[in-house]
């Protein structure tokens, strides 16, 4: 058979319109008729798009003509057959200002292939090339582009051509046009570029030197040469926004304004430590999740779902790993790093969601649950982000517990990539767990059927003991509480009271967002979407609401008149204990030497 011999051409067809044109060029069609395919989701991403919905004016044609195509449903075409070169061509409606889309308008362009590139069908493994063509008009003299697709002619940050080995690997290069800032570092002798995009004043230098830490942070942890030869991270500044995305050689990060360091400025600020952490998250998905990867998502055919129960791996581990490492590399200190921890714990504390669906199922369903969540998500579901992430602590600290500090998650992390992403061998369901009893020595089927296919929660309590940190729990002391330092119950020692919703300002009015599982609102019958309109005969303001309550005792009634609709309701709600589901985490030192050893060991080791 001969080869396809698959080509690209992308314009910024009408930038102002929020335009892509694309060419599709297939010099060997197939001779029965070619098909053609979008994805309907992008990797990392386990939720249904439908990318093809943003196509516009489809056609074929040939040296001879109009070629027919006719779709065959939401997201394949067959072509008439024809003799070569094919050439299909299609605009491209791109308005999502999302790392996982396209966006275009007359400051910039950036896309994901996903969002732009027609598959060809049966030679999806073959290599391409993309041409992307400059702009014209004075507006966009400047522009360059980012990308970390490997040129195939292209200078570097120029328009021109470039080539990938695959259609899976030609969507797995975000692209970035317009004017930005760049900067570059080394790590660990792998040459890294940081572009920013949109309206900011970073200090791009402090940037470099404290991504440097974080990437050679992490190529150290593989204990291998870095398996990429060079990285971009793609970064969008906007004033409130924020996201990211994996990729073999780059990410796409999405970020506030206030996220990033100015010139003059040292201080880890609680939003800059957010930004590392995200950085540190997507670069650590270099090894895990885009090489270490699940046999289910090896094998995804993008056209639609793929279904996994490993996600807890992929996103818990890195979520684990992620904050963990910018105290291994002197980034943030252990306070600041128990602070992160503990809102974790806060947050995966308060949703009872976690009794009602494992682990193993939120990834599983993550597409219809997890990616769609609606006001009953607190009661219903759990995240294999954050509770992966605590039982990935709750692992490692078992590790190092039963083999005596001998090995740890760490060496998990490093056999896996030995054993699976080095040599881009697919983990089957299981072969995780396996591997961690083997590290162990002792068998931990009992810990993972509890902490991934069960509902009870691991014992977080008594392993961080063991490592001289204490476990605090408490009741939020205001709406705003996310946890993370230790405080005393209350400030005057009273219990204190709940509602059971929580209640949000939505333009002006108090809105009910979410009404908790066997709490007073929804014995009394107050629902979601409910307009709170007064207390007690007494008007409720929304910024003041949280306070008004903490003023009322445990046991108290309160009238609560709604409105549901247009229809006005009123409800009688008895307040309970607020439960103690926000937590601390403080440093022992009355500890023995040996306990302190381990937890320096766990908190400072790679
Ligand atoms: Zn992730």
């Amino acid at each position: 058979m001969k080869s396809a011999n698959i080509s690209y051409q992308v314009t910024l067809a009408h930038p102002g319109a929020h335009i892509f044109g694309v060419e599709c060029r297939v010099e060997n069609p197939d001779p029965h008729g070619q098909c053609v395919w979008m994805p309907v989701w992008i990797p990392g991403s386990y939720m249904v798009r439908d990318f093809a919905k943003n196509i516009t004016g489809l056609r074929a044609r040939n040296e001879t003509g109009d070629v027919d195509i006719v779709a065959i449903d939401k997201t394949h075409w067959r072509c008439a057959p024809c003799d070569g070169p094919l050439v299909l061509e299609y605009r491209v409606y791109a308005w999502d200002l999302s790392v996982r889309t396209a966006h275009l308008d007359t400051t910039h362009g950036y896309f994901n292939g996903s969002s732009l590139f027609l598959a060809v069908t049966g030679v999806e493994s073959e290599p391409v090339s993309v041409e992307l063509i400059a702009p014209d008009g004075e507006r966009y003299r400047n522009w360059q582009v980012a990308t970390s697709l490997p040129s195939d002619g292209a200078e570097r940050w120029g328009y021109g051509r470039y080539r990938a080995d695959s259609y899976d690997d030609l969507i797995d290069h975000p692209v970035e046009m317009g004017e930005f800032s760049v900067a570059s570092f080394s790590a660990d002798g792998v040459a890294h570029d940081i572009v920013v995009s949109g309206r900011h004043n970073a200090d791009m230098d402090r940037l470099c030197r404290d991504l440097k830490q974080i990437c050679e942070h992490h190529i150290q942890f593989f204990a291998t040469p870095s398996p990429v030869e060079r990285y971009l991270f793609l970064v969008w500044v906007v004033g409130d926004g924020y996201g990211g995305l994996e990729h073999r050689a780059s990410t796409s990060l999405l970020c506030s304004r206030d996220d990033l360091p100015r010139q003059a400025e040292s201080e880890v600020s609680e939003k800059y430590r957010g930004f590392l952490g995200l950085c540190s998250h997507e670069y650590f998905h270099t090894w895990n999740v885009k090489r270490i990867r699940p046999l289910a998502l090896a094998e995804a055919d993008l056209s639609s779902e793929a279904y996994t129960r490993q996600l807890w791996i992929f996103e818990g581990i890195t979520s684990y790993f992620d904050d963990l490492s910018l105290l291994r590399c002197g980034l943030i200190d252990t306070e600041s790093y128990l602070e992160l921890l503990a809102r974790v714990f806060t947050r995966v504390l308060r949703g009872e969601g976690r009794h009602k669906q494992s682990l193993a199922d939120s990834s599983f369903d993550a597409w219809t649950k997890f990616y769609h969540q609606d006001e009953n998500a607190p009661n219903a579901i759990v995240s294999y982000y954050t509770k992966g992430s605590l039982v990935a602590l709750a692992l490692d600290l078992t590790l190092r517990k039963v083999s005596e500090g001998k090995t740890s998650l760490d060496d998990v992390m490093r056999r896996l990539w030995a054993e699976y992403g080095q040599i881009d061998k697919p983990l089957a369901d299981g072969e995780v767990e396996a591997i961690c009893s083997d590290i162990a020595g002792v068998d931990l089927s009992g810990f993972f059927e509890m902490a991934i296919r069960g509902y009870e929660d691991p014992d977080w309590s008594g392993l961080l003991a063991g490592f001289g940190i204490d476990m605090r729990l408490r009741s939020a002391q205001s709406d705003t509480d996310l946890g993370g330092r230790a405080k005393p119950q209350s400030d005057d020692g009273r219990v204190i009271p709940w509602l059971g919703a929580r209640l949000i300002n939505a333009a002006g009015q108090c809105k009910v967002a979410n009404v908790f599982d066997s709490g007073p609102a929804q014995h009394a019958g107050i629902s979601a979407g409910d307009i709170v309109l007064a207390m007690d005969g007494i008007k409720v303001i929304p910024a003041s609401v949280d306070a008004r309550i903490r003023t009322l005792e445990v046991g108290q009634h309160v009238d609560m008149h709604v409105f549901r609709r247009d229809e006005l309701m009123q409800f009688s709600v008895t307040l309970n204990a607020a439960p103690q589901t926000t937590c601390g985490l403080v440093v022992r030192d009355d500890v023995t030497d040996d306990v302190i050893a381990h937890r320096d060991d766990w908190l400072r080791s790679i």
